[in-house]
């Protein structure tokens, strides 16, 4: 166990390490982030901050004298730098590499029974031509790497758009995956703990547009709540086979043949920020907990409904507005420049 007082190095310094920074503290462990960038949000709600590169494996290993344990908050991160951590790092670079590589990512879900999109790597205009052709139309392109909010991705509706899609998404090692019918998104989250004690929250319902989170609410639709149970065990089964410590996330469409997983994240997630107020334990303070090996906390709700939407953009500006709403939890994250598309704080609304 690692005790409060201990420091809890996190990797990436946006807002969900921010988020877990915070409630790191309230558990009164200290916070230590690690990230390039000049003013990265989670240092307001952190101890200390070490500013580097991610590859730069003297500040990493530096980092790693400096804390007790380390976990990340963003799966972009290179692998090989962070092994300087050894076993501190948890959850463990497997659970990074895989999430961090679409291609890996399908072929490892499907090896541990749950069903994906039926897809195809592609390193080709030629290989997108050829996985149009055997997937059928509409296909979406999604590069192995990098990708996140929908960056990174084009749509194919007929194949004559097969270039164009290729090019957008800038000729990028890529998988091509059929587009998926579906009756609503929903994400599985769960935390696991090194002797593979594990708690699930309910299930929130996703909607997106343009490729970003924008609200999820609980309980999530009939649709949805027919598929959990097939959705944890695929869940469950993920988490086991990457011998994952802490938060997990999948991501699913709730599809007439059932459960389809979409993505996987090895870390908190912008679909699970309503726990914060609407779980009695939430997504962040049970990362903390499972990756410091105390208890799970309890993952029950806090009232009948939760309903959190995204601040995307220049929906920040509403603050003041959102400020003054009796009840409603608002969450800003300190970011500065409200560029398009960037998330830039989130509102929680419980219902007794
Ligand atoms: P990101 O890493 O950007 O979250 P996702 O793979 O989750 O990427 O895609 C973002 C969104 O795009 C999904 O939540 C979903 O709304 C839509 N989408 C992605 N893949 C498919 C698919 N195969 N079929 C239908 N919709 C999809
Ligand atoms: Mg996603």
């Amino acid at each position: 166990m690692i005790p409060p007082g201990a420091t809890i190095g996190i990797v990436g310094g946006g807002q969900l390490g921010r988020m877990l920074a915070i409630a790191a503290a309230q558990l009164g462990y200290r916070a230590h982030i690690f990230d390039p960038h000049e003013q990265p949000c989670a240092a307001d709600a952190a101890a200390a901050v070490t500013r580097a590169g991610f590859d730069d494996l003297l500040a990493l290993e530096e980092f790693g004298a400096a804390i007790d344990v380390a976990t990340y908050e963003f799966e972009n991160l290179p692998v090989d730098p962070l092994l300087v951590l050894g076993p501190r790092l948890r959850p463990g670079p497997r659970s990074l590499a895989i999430a961090q590589d679409r291609g890996e990512e399908k072929a490892f879900i499907e090896g541990t029974g749950a069903r994906v999109a039926p897809w195809q790597a592609v390193d080709s205009l030629d290989g997108v031509r050829d996985a149009v052709e055997c997937l059928g139309t509409p296909v979406v392109l999604k590069t192995r790497r990098y990708g996140y909010d929908g960056k990174g991705q084009a749509w194919i509706r007929g194949p004559q758009q097969a270039e164009a899609a290729w090019n957008a998404i800038g000729g990028e090692p890529a998988v091509a995956e059929a587009g998926i019918t579906f009756d609503a998104e929903f994400s599985v989250i769960l935390a696991r703990s090194e002797d593979g004690t594990h708690a699930f929250w309910d299930s929130a319902e996703n909607a997106h547009s343009d490729g970003i989170l924008r609200r999820s609410t609980v309980p999530a639709s009939a649709v949805v709540l027919a598929q959990i149970e097939e959705a944890r065990l695929a869940a469950i089964g993920i988490a086991e086979t990457l011998g994952h410590v802490g938060v997990l996330t999948v991501e699913f469409f709730a599809s007439p043949d059932g459960p389809v997983v979409n993505e996987i994240a090895p870390r908190v997630h912008n679909s699970g920020h309503w726990t914060i107020e609407g779980a009695e334990t939430s997504q962040f303070e049970q990362h903390i907990r499972a990756i410091c090996g105390l208890p799970l906390g309890s993952t029950a709700l806090t009232g009948r409904q939760v309903a959190m939407d995204n601040l995307i953009g220049d929906d920040v500006e509403s603050w003041p507005r959102l400020v003054a709403e009796p009840g409603l939890h608002v969450h800003l994250y300190g970011k500065g420049e409200a560029r398009t598309g960037r998330k830039m704080g989130h509102t929680t609304r419980v219902t007794l």
